[in-house]
């Protein structure tokens, strides 16, 4: 199989970033209180697409003790309030990914919180070159979040990208590890630091408004075999439920489950339901530091 060069490849690895830092901004002026949580994924969504791209996960939006995986259901009344807000935007050119996370304090009283994970990823961000271990990267990041009094989510990882993989490897832990791998030249990995005045831990919540294809399967069921058809599109990338045609939905999705065809992304939350905060980039890999594409 003949493949792309580098150059075409890291090109479009920028030109997703790019949309998406644009969109982000955008999207965080929107963040405000009694606004809907579905217009905001929504608008983030459509306007991936108006650019000339894809989105490569369904925008998360996750509250307070949430920390992912959240995303508004298709006829979803929750509007903001007080809350700790993460965005999670995923946006992808050709399948090339950019993944960002911001957080936004419509309390206006969790700033320390919310700087300790910024503060966390720009110094794990100064020191990625070529050859760099997973494991400094760890211990910077740990540092940074502990020195300024709370707890690195040590379940939560950054990782790599890939080809329509939006979590490849290498891991890239929030803590200090004893192994780990070292980084290259032209890797592409997403650098995501989840702080917390909680346990340090997530646990799966109960609500699944996102899925992923894992391999297609026979199945019987019409409305099964028509949803598999549809998500073929998404090259096993995670899509919401809103995105689905609405009949007899919860049937086709159970059976693609029962089968195995289907992987569920359940909302993930703090487990003592202390606060998180999470500050996300991705970043090319270079000989001497790294590009980040999502700036
Ligand atoms: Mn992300
Ligand atoms: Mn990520």
């Amino acid at each position: 199989m003949e493949e792309e060069g580098i150059e075409v490849v890291l090109d479009k690895y920028r030109k997703a970033g790019r949309i998406l830092a644009e969109i982000r901004g955008e999207a965080i002026e929107k963040v405000k209180e009694g606004v809907l949580l579905l217009e905001v994924a929504e608008f983030v969504e459509k306007s991936i697409r108006e650019r000339g791209g894809e989105p490569a996960f369904p925008c998360n939006i996750s509250l307070n003790e949430e920390a992912a995986h959240a995303t508004p259901s298709i006829d979803d009344e929750t509007v903001f309030g007080n809350d700790l807000v993460k965005i999670d935007i995923g946006v992808h050119v050709d399948g090339y990914i950019g993944d960002s996370a911001v957080t936004v304090d419509l309390s206006g009283e969790h700033e320390d919180l919310v700087r300790a994970s910024g503060a966390a990823l720009s110094e794990a961000i100064k020191i990625i070159r070529d050859g760099i271990s997973t494991v400094e990267i760890g211990e910077v990041i740990e540092n940074a979040i502990r020195g300024r009094g709370y707890r690195p989510v040590v379940n939560l990882s950054g990782h790599g990208l890939a080809r329509y993989n939006s979590h490849a490897l290498p891991t890239i832990p929030n803590v200090r590890y004893e192994h780990g791998v070292i980084l290259t030249e032209n890797d592409v990995v997403a650098i995501e630091p989840f702080v917390t005045d909680g346990a340090g831990k997530v646990v799966e919540g109960g609500t699944v408004e996102i899925y992923g294809l894992i391999k297609a399967k026979p199945v019987r069921v019409s409305e099964a075999k028509k949803l598999l058809d549809e998500i073929q599109k998404y090259q096993g990338l995670p899509f919401a439920k809103r995105w689905l045609p609405r009949e007899r939905l919860d049937l086709a999705l159970r059976t693609l489950k029962t089968v195995g065809a289907l992987r569920e992304y359940p909302v993930l939350r703090e487990e003592e339901k202390g606060l998180i905060s999470q500050a996300e980039e991705t970043v090319i890999v270079t000989k001497d530091g790294c590009e980040v594409t999502t700036k």
